[in-house]
Protein backbone atom coordinates (compact mmCIF):
# COMPACT_ATOMS: atom_id res chain seq x y z
CA UNK A 1 0.00 0.00 0.00
CA UNK A 2 1.29 3.48 -0.96
CA UNK A 3 0.46 6.36 1.38
CA UNK A 4 2.67 9.23 -0.32
CA UNK A 5 0.69 11.43 -2.87
CA UNK A 6 2.42 11.84 -6.70
CA UNK A 7 3.74 14.95 -7.65
CA UNK A 8 0.38 15.72 -9.89
CA UNK A 9 -1.77 15.21 -6.70
CA UNK A 10 0.33 17.55 -4.55
CA UNK A 11 0.18 20.02 -7.79
CA UNK A 12 -3.73 19.51 -7.61
CA UNK A 13 -3.88 20.40 -3.98
CA UNK A 14 -1.89 23.61 -4.47
CA UNK A 15 -3.90 25.00 -7.16
CA UNK A 16 -7.03 24.05 -5.05
CA UNK A 17 -5.73 25.64 -2.29
CA UNK A 18 -5.30 28.94 -4.26
CA UNK A 19 -8.75 28.64 -6.03
CA UNK A 20 -10.47 28.23 -2.58
CA UNK A 21 -8.40 31.60 -1.76
CA UNK A 22 -9.05 33.22 -4.19
CA UNK A 23 -12.81 32.67 -4.77
CA UNK A 24 -14.27 33.34 -1.69
CA UNK A 25 -16.18 36.44 -1.35
CA UNK A 26 -14.51 38.93 1.25
CA UNK A 27 -17.06 38.80 3.79
CA UNK A 28 -16.78 35.04 3.90
CA UNK A 29 -13.35 34.61 3.56
CA UNK A 30 -13.16 37.18 7.45
CA UNK A 31 -14.68 35.10 9.21
CA UNK A 32 -13.46 31.65 7.45
CA UNK A 33 -9.77 33.46 8.53
CA UNK A 34 -11.03 33.56 12.47
CA UNK A 35 -13.08 30.10 12.27
CA UNK A 36 -16.55 32.25 12.75
CA UNK A 37 -19.44 29.90 11.83
CA UNK A 38 -21.67 30.70 8.66
CA UNK A 39 -25.53 31.52 8.37
CA UNK A 40 -27.56 29.44 5.38
CA UNK A 41 -26.96 32.60 3.24
CA UNK A 42 -23.87 32.15 3.01
CA UNK A 43 -23.46 28.41 3.05
CA UNK A 44 -25.82 29.08 -0.06
CA UNK A 45 -23.66 31.30 -1.38
CA UNK A 46 -20.56 29.30 -1.34
CA UNK A 47 -22.41 26.21 -2.80
CA UNK A 48 -23.45 28.52 -5.80
CA UNK A 49 -19.48 29.83 -6.12
CA UNK A 50 -18.64 26.24 -6.11
CA UNK A 51 -21.65 24.88 -8.71
CA UNK A 52 -20.40 27.81 -10.86
CA UNK A 53 -16.65 26.04 -10.81
CA UNK A 54 -18.22 22.44 -11.24
CA UNK A 55 -16.10 21.76 -8.06
CA UNK A 56 -20.02 20.92 -6.08
CA UNK A 57 -19.98 17.29 -6.17
CA UNK A 58 -16.69 15.86 -6.72
CA UNK A 59 -18.34 12.30 -6.02
CA UNK A 60 -20.77 12.32 -8.32
CA UNK A 61 -20.51 10.49 -11.45
CA UNK A 62 -19.40 13.07 -14.53
CA UNK A 63 -22.32 12.21 -16.20
CA UNK A 64 -24.59 14.00 -13.45
CA UNK A 65 -22.35 16.83 -12.67
CA UNK A 66 -19.61 15.30 -11.11
CA UNK A 67 -15.84 16.10 -12.13
CA UNK A 68 -14.13 13.02 -12.52
CA UNK A 69 -11.31 13.03 -10.02
CA UNK A 70 -10.13 9.95 -8.42
CA UNK A 71 -10.50 9.08 -4.79
CA UNK A 72 -6.86 11.08 -3.71
CA UNK A 73 -8.22 14.38 -5.46
CA UNK A 74 -11.39 14.22 -3.67
CA UNK A 75 -10.07 13.07 -0.61
CA UNK A 76 -7.35 16.51 -1.29
CA UNK A 77 -10.10 18.69 -2.22
CA UNK A 78 -12.18 18.08 0.97
CA UNK A 79 -9.47 18.24 3.47
CA UNK A 80 -8.13 21.84 1.72
CA UNK A 81 -11.58 23.01 1.82
CA UNK A 82 -12.43 21.89 6.03
CA UNK A 83 -8.39 23.64 6.37
CA UNK A 84 -9.58 27.15 4.86
CA UNK A 85 -12.32 27.43 7.17
CA UNK A 86 -14.83 27.56 4.61
CA UNK A 87 -18.91 27.25 4.98
CA UNK A 88 -19.58 23.36 5.25
CA UNK A 89 -22.04 22.65 2.50
CA UNK A 90 -25.35 20.94 3.36
CA UNK A 91 -24.61 17.42 2.77
CA UNK A 92 -28.18 16.32 2.51
CA UNK A 93 -28.74 17.01 -1.22
CA UNK A 94 -25.47 16.65 -2.36
CA UNK A 95 -24.15 13.89 -0.32
CA UNK A 96 -26.80 11.41 0.89
CA UNK A 97 -29.96 11.56 -1.29
CA UNK A 98 -28.28 12.58 -4.93
CA UNK A 99 -25.73 9.56 -4.15
CA UNK A 100 -28.68 7.85 -3.65
CA UNK A 101 -31.09 8.48 -6.87
CA UNK A 102 -28.09 7.85 -8.69
CA UNK A 103 -27.78 4.43 -7.26
CA UNK A 104 -31.73 3.69 -7.01
CA UNK A 105 -33.70 6.55 -8.16
CA UNK A 106 -35.46 6.18 -11.87
CA UNK A 107 -34.56 8.17 -14.66
CA UNK A 108 -37.65 10.35 -14.23
CA UNK A 109 -36.15 11.06 -10.43
CA UNK A 110 -32.97 11.58 -11.59
CA UNK A 111 -33.80 13.85 -14.40
CA UNK A 112 -36.11 15.90 -11.84
CA UNK A 113 -34.07 16.26 -9.11
CA UNK A 114 -30.24 15.97 -9.54
CA UNK A 115 -29.73 19.23 -11.58
CA UNK A 116 -31.68 20.91 -9.11
CA UNK A 117 -29.12 19.75 -5.91
CA UNK A 118 -26.77 20.45 -7.94
CA UNK A 119 -27.41 24.02 -8.54
CA UNK A 120 -28.30 24.71 -4.93
CA UNK A 121 -32.04 25.68 -5.90
CA UNK A 122 -33.26 23.27 -3.70
CA UNK A 123 -32.42 22.33 -0.34
CA UNK A 124 -33.03 18.69 1.62
CA UNK A 125 -33.35 17.35 4.73
CA UNK A 126 -32.92 13.70 6.19
CA UNK A 127 -36.51 12.53 7.90
CA UNK A 128 -34.70 9.26 9.59
CA UNK A 129 -35.13 9.77 13.26
CA UNK A 130 -38.17 9.69 15.68
CA UNK A 131 -38.71 10.11 19.19
CA UNK A 132 -38.72 6.83 19.40
CA UNK A 133 -36.59 5.78 16.87
CA UNK A 134 -32.85 7.18 16.76
CA UNK A 135 -30.36 4.75 16.86
CA UNK A 136 -33.07 1.59 16.71
CA UNK A 137 -34.11 2.95 13.76
CA UNK A 138 -36.35 0.33 12.35
CA UNK A 139 -38.53 0.87 14.93
CA UNK A 140 -39.91 4.26 13.21
CA UNK A 141 -43.83 4.61 13.24
CA UNK A 142 -44.29 7.48 10.64
CA UNK A 143 -47.06 5.54 8.45
CA UNK A 144 -47.41 5.89 4.86
CA UNK A 145 -50.66 4.69 3.39
CA UNK A 146 -51.83 3.94 -0.30
CA UNK A 147 -54.92 5.77 -1.28
CA UNK A 148 -55.41 3.49 -3.93
CA UNK A 149 -55.35 6.60 -6.49
CA UNK A 150 -52.09 6.89 -7.04
CA UNK A 151 -50.29 8.35 -3.67
CA UNK A 152 -49.39 7.73 -0.42
CA UNK A 153 -50.55 9.72 2.41
CA UNK A 154 -48.49 10.42 5.85
CA UNK A 155 -48.94 10.56 8.84
CA UNK A 156 -46.25 10.62 11.73
CA UNK A 157 -43.51 12.55 13.48
CA UNK A 158 -39.69 13.11 12.43
CA UNK A 159 -37.47 14.47 14.86
CA UNK A 160 -33.79 16.12 14.96
CA UNK A 161 -34.54 17.38 10.92
CA UNK A 162 -31.66 19.45 10.55
CA UNK A 163 -31.92 22.35 8.43
CA UNK A 164 -36.08 21.49 7.96
CA UNK A 165 -36.64 24.78 8.08
CA UNK A 166 -34.66 26.08 5.33
CA UNK A 167 -35.67 23.07 3.28
CA UNK A 168 -37.87 22.35 -0.18
CA UNK A 169 -37.96 18.62 -0.32
CA UNK A 170 -37.18 16.18 2.98
CA UNK A 171 -36.21 12.24 2.33
CA UNK A 172 -38.06 10.39 5.01
CA UNK A 173 -38.06 6.49 5.94
CA UNK A 174 -41.96 5.62 5.98
CA UNK A 175 -43.62 2.57 7.66
CA UNK A 176 -45.92 0.79 4.70
CA UNK A 177 -46.11 -2.48 6.05
CA UNK A 178 -46.56 -3.27 9.72
CA UNK A 179 -47.02 -7.43 9.36
CA UNK A 180 -43.41 -8.46 9.22
CA UNK A 181 -39.79 -8.23 10.43
CA UNK A 182 -39.68 -4.27 11.36
CA UNK A 183 -36.85 -3.60 9.11
CA UNK A 184 -39.25 -5.14 5.83
CA UNK A 185 -41.75 -2.85 6.23
CA UNK A 186 -40.14 0.53 5.41
CA UNK A 187 -39.82 2.64 2.23
CA UNK A 188 -38.06 5.17 1.20
CA UNK A 189 -40.17 8.88 -0.17
CA UNK A 190 -39.51 12.29 -0.89
CA UNK A 191 -42.01 14.77 0.43
CA UNK A 192 -42.49 18.10 -0.94
CA UNK A 193 -42.17 20.49 2.40
CA UNK A 194 -44.40 22.87 0.79
CA UNK A 195 -47.43 19.87 1.10
CA UNK A 196 -50.27 20.63 3.13
CA UNK A 197 -49.95 19.39 6.19
CA UNK A 198 -46.09 19.55 6.84
CA UNK A 199 -45.15 21.47 10.06
CA UNK A 200 -41.95 22.61 10.95
CA UNK A 201 -41.35 23.18 14.45
CA UNK A 202 -37.31 24.90 14.50
CA UNK A 203 -35.09 23.85 18.00
CA UNK A 204 -33.31 25.96 19.67
CA UNK A 205 -30.28 24.27 20.33
CA UNK A 206 -27.43 24.82 23.20
CA UNK A 207 -24.79 26.30 20.37
CA UNK A 208 -27.68 28.75 20.50
CA UNK A 209 -28.46 28.20 16.86
CA UNK A 210 -31.97 26.72 15.08
CA UNK A 211 -30.28 23.65 13.67
CA UNK A 212 -32.85 21.63 13.57
CA UNK A 213 -36.74 21.06 13.97
CA UNK A 214 -39.31 18.73 15.19
CA UNK A 215 -41.17 17.94 11.52
CA UNK A 216 -44.95 16.95 11.68
CA UNK A 217 -47.22 15.34 8.77
CA UNK A 218 -50.74 15.26 9.25
CA UNK A 219 -52.36 13.49 5.88
CA UNK A 220 -49.48 14.70 3.85
CA UNK A 221 -50.72 13.32 -0.06
CA UNK A 222 -47.35 12.14 -1.72
CA UNK A 223 -47.73 11.06 -5.36
CA UNK A 224 -46.66 7.44 -5.93
CA UNK A 225 -43.64 8.81 -8.17
CA UNK A 226 -42.01 10.28 -4.93
CA UNK A 227 -41.22 6.57 -3.82
CA UNK A 228 -37.62 5.46 -4.44
CA UNK A 229 -36.62 1.99 -4.96
CA UNK A 230 -39.27 -1.17 -4.34
CA UNK A 231 -42.15 -0.76 -2.12
CA UNK A 232 -41.31 -2.19 1.90
CA UNK A 233 -37.72 -2.37 0.59
CA UNK A 234 -36.48 1.17 1.84
CA UNK A 235 -34.09 -0.21 4.81
CA UNK A 236 -31.51 -1.55 1.58
CA UNK A 237 -31.60 2.38 0.94
CA UNK A 238 -31.42 3.68 4.23
CA UNK A 239 -28.11 1.47 4.91
CA UNK A 240 -26.49 2.45 1.69
CA UNK A 241 -27.51 6.42 2.56
CA UNK A 242 -26.34 6.32 6.10
CA UNK A 243 -22.64 4.50 4.47
CA UNK A 244 -22.30 8.26 2.46
CA UNK A 245 -23.12 9.73 5.31
CA UNK A 246 -20.16 8.07 8.24
CA UNK A 247 -17.80 8.60 5.78
CA UNK A 248 -18.15 12.61 5.90
CA UNK A 249 -17.36 13.03 10.12
CA UNK A 250 -13.75 12.17 10.14
CA UNK A 251 -13.08 15.90 10.19
CA UNK A 252 -9.60 15.88 9.73
CA UNK A 253 -9.70 19.58 8.34
CA UNK A 254 -11.57 20.74 11.00
CA UNK A 255 -9.07 19.51 13.79
CA UNK A 256 -6.28 20.35 11.76
CA UNK A 257 -7.42 23.88 11.77
CA UNK A 258 -9.01 24.34 15.04
CA UNK A 259 -4.97 22.95 16.45
CA UNK A 260 -3.47 25.65 14.05
CA UNK A 261 -5.50 28.46 15.90
CA UNK A 262 -4.95 27.25 19.44
CA UNK A 263 -1.03 27.28 18.87
CA UNK A 264 -1.75 30.58 17.46
CA UNK A 265 -3.34 31.80 20.04
CA UNK A 266 -0.60 29.86 22.59
CA UNK A 267 1.86 31.82 20.93
CA UNK A 268 0.63 35.15 22.25
CA UNK A 269 -0.65 34.36 25.46
CA UNK A 270 1.44 35.02 28.39
CA UNK A 271 1.21 32.81 31.46
CA UNK A 272 3.45 32.08 34.42
CA UNK A 273 6.27 34.67 32.73
CA UNK A 274 6.44 32.40 29.77
CA UNK A 275 4.07 31.78 25.86
CA UNK A 276 1.65 29.35 26.92
CA UNK A 277 2.73 27.64 24.24
CA UNK A 278 6.67 26.85 25.62
CA UNK A 279 4.46 25.78 28.80
CA UNK A 280 5.65 22.09 28.71
CA UNK A 281 2.37 20.60 30.11
CA UNK A 282 0.52 22.46 27.39
CA UNK A 283 2.74 21.78 24.82
CA UNK A 284 2.61 17.86 25.83
CA UNK A 285 -1.18 18.22 25.54
CA UNK A 286 -1.19 19.93 22.05
CA UNK A 287 1.44 17.33 21.03
CA UNK A 288 -0.72 14.35 21.99
CA UNK A 289 -3.75 15.29 20.37
CA UNK A 290 -1.73 16.34 16.92
CA UNK A 291 -0.58 12.57 17.31
CA UNK A 292 -3.41 11.54 17.60
CA UNK A 293 -5.04 13.67 15.02
CA UNK A 294 -2.08 12.11 12.48
CA UNK A 295 -3.11 8.54 12.83
CA UNK A 296 -6.49 9.69 12.01
CA UNK A 297 -5.09 11.15 8.60
CA UNK A 298 -3.20 8.28 8.14
CA UNK A 299 -5.83 5.60 8.71
CA UNK A 300 -8.08 8.21 6.61
CA UNK A 301 -5.77 7.41 3.80
CA UNK A 302 -5.46 4.18 4.01
CA UNK A 303 -9.06 3.62 3.37
CA UNK A 304 -8.55 6.08 0.73
CA UNK A 305 -5.88 3.61 -0.74
CA UNK A 306 -8.64 0.89 -0.32
CA UNK A 307 -10.94 3.41 -2.45
CA UNK A 308 -8.69 4.07 -5.28
CA UNK A 309 -8.33 0.11 -5.21
CA UNK A 310 -12.12 -0.03 -5.47
CA UNK A 311 -13.16 -0.87 -2.17
CA UNK A 312 -15.80 0.36 -0.70
CA UNK A 313 -15.64 1.77 2.86
CA UNK A 314 -16.27 -0.68 5.43
CA UNK A 315 -16.60 -1.32 8.75
CA UNK A 316 -13.58 0.47 9.38
CA UNK A 317 -15.11 3.98 8.37
CA UNK A 318 -16.63 3.37 12.18
CA UNK A 319 -13.22 3.85 13.36
CA UNK A 320 -12.98 6.92 11.44
CA UNK A 321 -16.14 8.10 13.03
CA UNK A 322 -15.42 7.60 16.40
CA UNK A 323 -11.91 9.02 16.66
CA UNK A 324 -12.85 12.41 14.45
CA UNK A 325 -15.00 13.29 16.37
CA UNK A 326 -13.70 12.68 19.84
CA UNK A 327 -10.59 14.57 18.36
CA UNK A 328 -12.78 17.74 17.11
CA UNK A 329 -14.57 17.48 20.64
CA UNK A 330 -10.28 17.66 22.11
CA UNK A 331 -9.37 20.05 19.90
CA UNK A 332 -12.14 22.44 21.42
CA UNK A 333 -11.69 22.19 24.62
CA UNK A 334 -7.90 23.53 24.26
CA UNK A 335 -9.32 26.19 22.11
CA UNK A 336 -11.96 27.37 25.32
CA UNK A 337 -9.03 26.58 27.47
CA UNK A 338 -6.06 28.84 26.13
CA UNK A 339 -8.92 31.60 25.65
CA UNK A 340 -9.40 31.93 29.04
CA UNK A 341 -12.85 33.93 29.72
CA UNK A 342 -12.69 35.10 26.26
CA UNK A 343 -14.38 31.73 25.36
CA UNK A 344 -17.14 32.32 26.69
CA UNK A 345 -18.28 34.71 24.54
CA UNK A 346 -21.43 33.86 22.50
CA UNK A 347 -21.74 36.27 19.82
CA UNK A 348 -19.33 38.71 17.71
CA UNK A 349 -17.42 41.61 20.06
CA UNK A 350 -15.78 43.35 17.98
CA UNK A 351 -12.71 45.03 19.97
CA UNK A 352 -13.63 43.13 22.74
CA UNK A 353 -11.57 39.72 21.97
CA UNK A 354 -9.45 39.27 19.42
CA UNK A 355 -10.71 38.28 15.97
CA UNK A 356 -9.25 34.81 16.28
CA UNK A 357 -11.44 34.90 20.06
CA UNK A 358 -14.50 35.44 18.31
CA UNK A 359 -17.13 33.31 19.92
CA UNK A 360 -15.99 29.73 19.89
CA UNK A 361 -18.09 28.74 22.46
CA UNK A 362 -21.39 27.80 20.31
CA UNK A 363 -18.58 25.77 18.29
CA UNK A 364 -17.21 24.17 21.18
CA UNK A 365 -21.21 23.19 22.17
CA UNK A 366 -22.30 22.06 18.84
CA UNK A 367 -19.18 19.50 18.88
CA UNK A 368 -21.02 17.78 21.47
CA UNK A 369 -23.18 16.46 18.52
CA UNK A 370 -20.42 14.52 16.83
CA UNK A 371 -20.01 11.79 18.77
CA UNK A 372 -24.02 11.64 18.38
CA UNK A 373 -25.16 12.10 15.05
CA UNK A 374 -24.26 9.58 12.21
CA UNK A 375 -25.30 6.90 14.71
CA UNK A 376 -23.46 7.39 17.91
CA UNK A 377 -19.83 6.30 18.86
CA UNK A 378 -21.40 3.39 21.61
CA UNK A 379 -23.41 2.11 18.33
CA UNK A 380 -19.84 2.55 16.13
CA UNK A 381 -18.47 0.42 18.83
CA UNK A 382 -20.74 -2.30 18.78
CA UNK A 383 -20.22 -2.09 14.96
CA UNK A 384 -16.30 -2.40 15.66
CA UNK A 385 -16.96 -5.26 17.97
CA UNK A 386 -19.07 -7.36 15.66
CA UNK A 387 -17.92 -6.78 12.20
CA UNK A 388 -14.10 -6.20 13.16
CA UNK A 389 -13.81 -7.58 16.13
CA UNK A 390 -15.73 -10.94 15.37
CA UNK A 391 -17.19 -10.72 19.42
CA UNK A 392 -20.54 -12.42 20.01
CA UNK A 393 -23.44 -9.80 20.63
CA UNK A 394 -24.30 -10.97 23.58
C1 LIG B 1 -26.81 17.72 15.71
C2 LIG B 1 -27.66 16.57 15.28
C3 LIG B 1 -28.23 16.59 14.03
C4 LIG B 1 -29.04 15.54 13.61
N1 LIG B 1 -29.62 15.63 12.37
C5 LIG B 1 -30.49 14.65 11.99
C6 LIG B 1 -31.21 14.79 10.76
O1 LIG B 1 -31.06 15.77 10.01
N2 LIG B 1 -32.09 13.83 10.42
C7 LIG B 1 -32.29 12.72 11.18
O2 LIG B 1 -33.08 11.87 10.79
N3 LIG B 1 -31.62 12.56 12.37
C8 LIG B 1 -30.74 13.51 12.79
N4 LIG B 1 -30.08 13.39 14.01
C9 LIG B 1 -30.43 12.26 14.89
C10 LIG B 1 -29.32 11.28 15.15
O3 LIG B 1 -29.10 10.45 14.06
C11 LIG B 1 -29.74 10.52 16.43
O4 LIG B 1 -29.66 11.43 17.50
C12 LIG B 1 -28.86 9.32 16.71
O5 LIG B 1 -29.08 8.32 15.76
C13 LIG B 1 -29.10 8.75 18.12
O6 LIG B 1 -30.46 8.49 18.33
P1 LIG B 1 -31.24 9.02 19.63
O7 LIG B 1 -30.94 10.48 19.76
O8 LIG B 1 -32.67 8.60 19.50
O9 LIG B 1 -30.57 8.30 20.87
P2 LIG B 1 -30.85 6.83 21.41
O10 LIG B 1 -30.83 5.87 20.29
O11 LIG B 1 -32.07 6.88 22.28
O12 LIG B 1 -29.58 6.59 22.30
C14 LIG B 1 -29.41 7.13 23.62
C15 LIG B 1 -28.06 6.62 24.15
O13 LIG B 1 -28.10 5.19 24.27
C16 LIG B 1 -27.03 4.59 23.53
N5 LIG B 1 -27.48 3.34 22.91
C17 LIG B 1 -28.64 3.12 22.25
N6 LIG B 1 -28.70 1.85 21.79
C18 LIG B 1 -27.52 1.26 22.17
C19 LIG B 1 -26.98 -0.04 21.99
N7 LIG B 1 -27.64 -0.99 21.33
N8 LIG B 1 -25.74 -0.29 22.51
C20 LIG B 1 -25.06 0.66 23.18
N9 LIG B 1 -25.53 1.91 23.39
C21 LIG B 1 -26.74 2.21 22.89
C22 LIG B 1 -26.70 5.60 22.45
O14 LIG B 1 -25.40 5.43 21.96
C23 LIG B 1 -26.88 6.93 23.20
O15 LIG B 1 -25.74 7.23 23.96
C24 LIG B 1 -29.27 14.43 14.46
C25 LIG B 1 -28.69 14.40 15.73
C26 LIG B 1 -27.90 15.45 16.16
C27 LIG B 1 -27.32 15.40 17.54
Amino acid sequence: MDLSFTREHIAFRDEVRAWIQQAMPPAIRAKAAVGASFDMDEVMQWHRILYEKGWVAPHWPKEYGGTGWDATRRFLFREELEMSGAPNLSPFGLSMVGPLLIQFGSDAQKARFLPKILSGEEVWCQGYSEPNAGSDLASLQCRADDDGAGHFVVNGQKTWTTYAQYADWIFCLVRTDSSGKKQEGISFLLIDMKSPGVEVRPMLTIAGTPAFCETFFDNVVVPKENLVGPLHGGWTLAKALLGHERTLIAAVGDSRRMIRKVKRIAARTMAGGRRLLDDPGYRARIARLEVKLRGLQMANYRALAGAQLGRAPGPESSILKIRGSEILQEAYVLAMEVMGHNSLSWFNEPGVVSDEEQPVAPGFNYARATTIYGGTNEIQRNVIAKLILGLPTR
